[in-house]
């Protein structure tokens, strides 16, 4: 098949783990027969200092007709200003919302290779795998918010509409069918008013399109402490945005290795986001340090999620696992001396596509 892929470098050591994440999708391409366009496009930081603007009309124009968006990440000290006109995550939320990208996925996986980095023992943490669905456009961070006039009181409105409810409670139960069929419904409706509607809606779409989906509901307050004390149990996650925010942040804490963990926002027909869930890291920025397995990750969720090529998604998680199998370690990863650089890990990884098949 042919696709096109946006390729979004960002600030910092965006540049360098897109460039990573490039040589692999080029390297999936040659082995399974397909092939992969690449538009390199600015954003964030750079692309306020070239057009004063961290997404220009070019850029979002370029992603409306891409299959796929690959991001690097945005900001760094430069754009830090909070007086500035604009900042380079505006560029990210307006890129999110003009595309409609409504539900943020992110994966939260131990890697056996480096379970001894997880705060969590390892009979807690071995064999984790869950998928998190964030509803990202509603809730309480979109809903009307005001200070009183005499600034003793402030109100934040979380609410939600059947439509927002349904389209992604669809999108994760269909998941869950292409993974161990479970899924999970969060939300606080022993409380919330909001929240019983979460639930219903969640309910219906379950019994009505998808009865053969084993599904449950647990409150946030308890998908907190189950996280913790048996996060085996999960397989797809879905929830709304402040929720989501939370758990998917404790979430990334398991595995003990931010560098490894990719994230994606998809709509119902627009191309997906897909990116690593760290940032610019600019302290590490143009040494050949970072590491770039996390947006190599990305790029394989791109390939399920966007392409549907669900062998060549295996094939390049496979393929990371055998570069740590083998013992390469970047920085971030290694207990003593790291053994690889950016571009090393890269190489190793893209070498393990073909090996690997
Ligand atoms: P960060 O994730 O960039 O860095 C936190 C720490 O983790 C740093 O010590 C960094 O060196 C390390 N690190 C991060 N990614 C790494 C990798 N791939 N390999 C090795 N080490 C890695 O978070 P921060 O320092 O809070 O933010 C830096 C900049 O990134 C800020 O301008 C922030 O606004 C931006 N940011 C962007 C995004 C995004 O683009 N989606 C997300 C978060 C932060």
């Amino acid at each position: 098949m042919h696709a096109d892929f946006v390729l979004l470098p960002g600030d910092g050591i965006g540049p360098e783990v897109t460039s990573a994440a490039k040589q692999v999708l080029q390297r999936v391409a040659v082995e399974f027969g397909h092939s992969f366009g690449f538009d390199e496009r600015p954003m964030g930081g750079r692309a306020i200092d070239e057009y004063g603007d961290p997404l220009p009309q070019s850029t979002l124009e370029a992603c409306r007709h891409a299959d796929a968006i690959l991001l690097g990440a945005v900001g760094g000290p430069k754009w830090d200003d909070p007086n500035a006109k604009t900042r380079p995550e505006a560029g990210l939320l307006k890129l999110r919302k003009a595309l409609g990208l409504f539900a943020n996925l992110r994966p939260i996986t131990a890697h056996t290779q480096l379970i001894e980095a997880s705060p969590l023992r390892r009979d807690l943490i071995e064999g984790v795998d869950i998928l998190f669905f964030r509803e990202l456009t509603g809730g309480i961070y979109f809903g009307d918010s005001w200070l009183s006039d005499d600034g003793r009181r402030a109100t934040s409105v979380m609410e939600y509409a059947v439509g927002e409810i349904e389209r992604i409670v669809r999108l994760a139960a269909e998941a869950a069918r292409n993974r161990r069929n479970r899924l999970t419904s969060v939300d606080k409706a022993n409380v919330l008013e909001v929240s019983r509607l979460w639930r219903r809606v969640a309910a219906r779409v379950m019994t009505d399109e998808f009865p053969d989906v084993d599904y449950e509901v647990v409150l946030v307050d308890a998908m907190a402490m189950h996280l913790i004390s048996r996060p085996r149990d999960f397989d797809v996650v879905v929830t709304g945005n402040l929720f989501g925010d939370i758990l998917t942040d404790e979430g990334s804490m398991l595995p003990g290795s931010l560098g490894l963990l990719p994230s994606a926002s998809v709509g119902e027909t627009q191309p997906g986001l897909y990116e690593p869930i760290h940032g610019s890291a600019p302290d590490i920025a143009g040494q050949d340090v970072a590491n770039p397995l996390a947006t190599i990750l990305a790029a394989a969720m791109a390939l399920r999620h966007s392409l549907d090529l669900d062998d060549e998604a295996q094939a390049v998680e496979a393929a990371v696992a055998a570069a740590l199998d083998a013992g390469l370690r970047t920085r971030d990863i290694a207990a003593g001396d790291p053994s690889v650089g950016t571009a090393a890990m890269a190489n190793a990884v893209a070498e393990a596509v073909t090996r690997e098949r």
